[in-house]
């Protein structure tokens, strides 16, 4: 049934309803175009229009309604995101979900916060009230919301200690608004959660969530340079598996990223510098100190509570995660990116047998992070763009070798992962929206439960770029 935009507006006129065509185009907007292919794809897409919610009797509201009219809802938390999971497809409403920002309790080891608050706001709020702090968080901590976070996003910043979102224990409760007639709220734990984690909103809409904290610490910061990169390599998946040792972060970068797109790192490294960012708690500051006189190569260049640099550098996790990318392509605007998973077993065989291979069309940017009890690693190597072609012959390469790719340059939940359909994630929405109005497009076995992923998905409903 064509969507009635008109009446679903009306019907809304009492609420916070943006329909100016500039801020429309705005919030119709994520980071889809760190890649080349989704630039190509979803550029220029827009919503009709966009609501913000106050609360969650707002968010029924609009949702009953959009139902009734036949609208689709694409959920916005800052739009953040890199594989389009926020753009609507097919137009319709975004669903801004900006003025849901409460930190509603804060409890020993646990807080509920509404989903548009900010990850940089919880840690305030958290801190201030009793020294807590969450203990995962994407590198937008700055500028994204925990709802997009869970809905849209992986892990980040804290995976080397407490591994992935959709490990068990990092998410407690989800409180979640269903897309029918008449919109139920659940309450969602335990194994259900998967249903609704990383899911893209395409089948509920989070409006609190209750995570677990752990004590704050004043991190400190580091980058550290060393010459030779399997040792780089080497020293930081031996200081992650220290028992003892309380670490945030755990980067290494091949050289030249640091000296060619890390511009206040620059004039502090040479170009053949590898160089590793770390955050490593004050009290294992000792510790750090025993375990790196071990090692001859590395050579500690910066320290945020001890140095003389002339322009601070700002949070070393600004330089990991997705952020790398980020500053490579300030400087490139040909680089892009693959997401890689050299899992537990050999990591540092694997990622150097990639290097070996691909250097330096592609750069190595690995990140440490603990799997199932294990160090391991993941990358989100830099990769110089010529063509789509190049791109899927390096995917397949890598595949080859065995290191696992979550294809950024796709915009479905199936191609950014392991190209299956989460059956728990399906079934959900055939209950929680039997319309298929939620972020259309996103889950292709919603579409077509046949499809043989032999090429990129193309949604027969994208609406056409203005
Ligand atoms: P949005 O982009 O607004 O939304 C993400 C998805 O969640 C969309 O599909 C949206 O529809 C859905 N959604 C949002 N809110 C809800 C809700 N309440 N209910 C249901 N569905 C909802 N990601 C990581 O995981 N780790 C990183 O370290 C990381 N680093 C990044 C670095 C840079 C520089 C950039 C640009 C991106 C990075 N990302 C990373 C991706 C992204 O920033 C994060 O996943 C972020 O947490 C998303 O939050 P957001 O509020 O921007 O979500």
């Amino acid at each position: 049934t064509a969507p009635n935009i008109a009446a679903a507006i009306e019907a809304m006129s009492h609420l916070e309803v943006d329909t100016k065509p500039a801020s429309v185009k705005t919030k119709s907007r994520d980071f889809f175009w760190y890649s080349p292919v989704l630039k190509d794809r979803l550029d220029g897409l827009v919503a009709d229009f966009v609501v913000s919610p106050r609360n969650e009797a707002e968010v029924i509201e609009v949702l009953k309604i959009c139902y009734e009219h036949d609208v689709p809802v694409t959920t916005r938390g800052a739009g953040t995101g890199n594989y389009g999971q926020a753009i609507p497809l097919a137009g319709g409403c975004v669903l801004h979900l900006n003025l849901m920002n409460a930190v509603k309790e804060i409890h020993p080891g646990r807080t509920i916060v509404e989903p548009g608050c900010l990850l940089k706001d919880i840690d305030a709020a958290t801190k201030e009230h009793s020294g807590q702090e969450i203990r995962l968080f994407s590198s937008t901590w700055a500028t994204a919301t925990i709802g997009g976070f869970i809905a849209g996003g992986s892990g980040g910043v804290g995976g080397v200690r407490w591994g992935g979102l959709r490990d068990v224990g990092n998410i407690i409760r989800l409180r979640v608004v269903t897309m029918e007639a008449e919109p139920r709220v659940l309450e969602i734990t335990g194994e259900e959660l998967h249903r609704v984690s990383h899911a893209y909103g395409t089948n509920g809409i989070i409006t609190e969530i209750e995570i677990p904290l752990a004590p704050a610490y004043d991190w400190v910061e580091l980058f550290l340079s060393f010459k030779d990169f399997t040792e780089a390599l080497t020293y930081c998946y031996d200081l992650v598996g220290c028992d003892g040792m309380l670490i945030k972060l755990a980067t290494v970068f091949e050289a030249p990223i640091a000296k060619d797109y890390f511009q206040r790192v620059a004039p502090y490294v040479e170009a053949d510098d590898v160089v590793v960012a770390l955050m490593v708690a004050p009290h294992a500051m000792s510790g750090f100190q025993t375990f790196s006189a071990r090692y001859d190569g590395a050579d500690v260049i910066y320290r945020s509570d001890d140095h003389d640099w002339a322009r601070h550098p700002g949070h070393v996790f600004e330089y990991a995660w997705n952020h790398t990318t980020l500053r490579a392509l300030k400087v490139d605007p040909s680089i892009t990116y693959l997401q890689v998973g050299y899992g537990t077993d050999d990591p540092i065989s694997l990622v150097n047998k990639m290097r070996e291979m691909f250097s330096p069309e592609v750069l190595q940017h690995v990140e440490v992070t603990r799997q199932g009890g294990r160090v391991g690693m993941g990358g989100l190597s830099l990769v110089k763009f010529s063509d789509e072609a190049r791109l899927d012959e390096i995917v397949a390469l890598h595949e080859a070798e065995g290191a696992m790719i979550f294809n950024p340059h796709r915009y479905t939940l199936e191609e950014g992962g392991r190209q299956s359909t989460d059956e728990r994630q399906l079934e959900f929405k055939r209950e929680a929206d039997p319309k298929g109005l939620l972020n259309p497009g996103k889950m292709i076995a919603w579409d077509d439960p046949d499809w043989g992923y032999d090429q990129m998905y193309a949604y027969p409903g994208l609406r056409k770029a203005a």
